[in-house]
């Protein structure tokens, strides 16, 4: 194994140990900015790299103390902690060549998901003493390596910078999972001049490393949102007539948001993932809460969606007298990857020997809140593209016995240098 294999590996497991979940990226983000520190980046944090009144789906208070006191034991400085302890979490690094040239600027997520890993013998991270050390949450989605990913291109760029021209944005984004982090992001403006535009995604697709797609198709469109009925709660023996009923309300919204007429332009999804109501048999139940989320091919197609679901939440609750109050908690367009950026790439990695298949695009079949910063980028006249780079998948993205094979961070910085050397070279 080369030298820069094994250092990915060490940092990719560094980070996989401690996952924390969106906006708690604490020991994340300062391990981040620390490995940053030492190059010639400017480096941005807290309210700096998001607008905090756009961010969605922000978990409560109780998280960010338990979080907190965690990072305070790992060792993060209460300076530091300062920061980010609202939720403010990711950082954002910048460098001027000082060279006339475009504006390149890369998206790495950085958040784990709230699944307690495998401690199964065959899982390699149990085996290999890297698991998560953090109970209930880990990196099941591949994340620690993107977090490589951006660490090892942002050295490259630092080490080559003489080398290069433009200008550098390398954006280590939270709270990418439920699609909330990145519109903060974009509201904060840190994509409205951008001219180039990279992002990816590590597994995705069950096929052998060594397998890269310039462009991904088939983003979609996702809205997240929460209900909370309020009714009004009576004896259900005595006078159930005075009550108004929440859990009736909910299950009618339940049942009718399935029934909501399929879109005849394209796929449609809807979903809703839990539903919990009432305090007592013999009470008439007054409050009621839902988690549902709704999907479409484009991102017409889930408004489509969101709107009738919104007219069925609010008639189900005008029927048994409720209130309904629909809270949003992540939201994700659908965008479309520039065909010249995928031309650029494939030209770039020609020469990459770790890329032993090249295909112009695969499909994503998922959600991801870069869409939103592709969409800026497009409209703001950039270019945008995301790639893949699959491996084979024992267990799928969010399983608990979900693992990276590791030989596929080197394909992924490998495409990123060849890239930047491509676009960014000086002369
Ligand atoms: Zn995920
Ligand atoms: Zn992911």
């Amino acid at each position: 194994m080369t030298d820069i294999q094994q250092k990915l590996i060490a940092t990719r497991r560094k980070f996989h140990r401690f996952p924390e979940v969106g906006f708690t990226e604490f020991i994340t983000t300062y391990e981040i900015y620390k490995t940053l520190k030492p190059m010639d980046y400017t480096l941005y944090l807290g309210d700096d790299v998001l607008l905090r009144s756009a961010r969605v789906g922000v978990p409560g208070k109780d998280a960010f103390l338990h979080s907190y006191k965690r990072a305070a034991e790992y060792g993060v400085p209460e300076e530091f902690l300062d920061y980010v302890k609202e939720g403010t979490t990711g950082v954002i690094a910048t460098l001027d060549t000082g060279k006339p040239g475009p504006h390149f600027a890369a998206r790495f997520d950085i958040d784990g998901l709230p699944i307690t890993e495998s401690a199964d013998e065959d899982h390699i991270p149990e085996k290999g003493g890297f698991k998560s050390l953090h109970e209930g949450e880990m990196h099941a989605c591949g994340h620690d390596g993107h977090i490589t990913t951006g660490l090892f291109l942002a050295e490259y760029i630092n080490a080559e910078k003489d080398n290069l021209k433009g200008r550098f944005t390398l954006i280590f984004q939270p709270a990418e999972e439920s699609v909330r982090g990145a519109k903060s992001v974009v509201e904060k403006g840190w994509l409205d001049d951008v001219d180039y535009f990279f992002s990816g995604h590590l597994g995705i697709r069950n096929l052998p490393v060594g397998t890269v797609s310039a462009g991904t198709t088939d983003f979609l469109a996702s809205s997240k949102f929460d209900v909370k009925f309020t009714g009004k709660s009576a004896h259900a023996g005595v006078e159930p007539d005075s009550g108004n009923n929440s859990l009736l309300a909910a299950s009618a919204a339940a049942l009718n948001l399935n029934a909501i007429a399929r879109h005849g332009k394209g796929r449609t999804r809807i979903n809703t993932g839990t539903l919990s109501a009432g305090s007592g048999r013999n009470v008439i139940a007054d409050t009621a809460f839902m988690e549902i989320e709704t999907r479409g091919e484009t991102t017409e197609l889930n408004h489509y969606m969101y709107n009738k679901a919104k007219t069925v939440i609010q008639a189900a609750a005008d029927m048994y007298e409720n209130e309904a109050e629909i809270i949003d908690m992540g939201e994700a367009p659908n965008a479309a990857c520039s065909k010249e950026l995928i031309e650029t790439v494939k030209e770039a990695v020609k020469h990459n020997s770790k890329i032993t298949d090249l295909k112009e695009t695969l499909p994503l079949g998922a959600s991801e809140d870069v869409t939103m910063m592709m969409e800026r980028v497009l409209k703001k006249n950039g270019k945008a593209t995301y790639m893949l780079f699959p491996f084979a998948l024992k267990y799928g993205h969010h399983h608990p016995k979900f693992d990276l094979d590791e030989s596929v961070l080197h394909v992924a910085v490998s495409t990123y240098i060849d890239i930047v050397n491509w676009l960014m070279k000086n002369g």
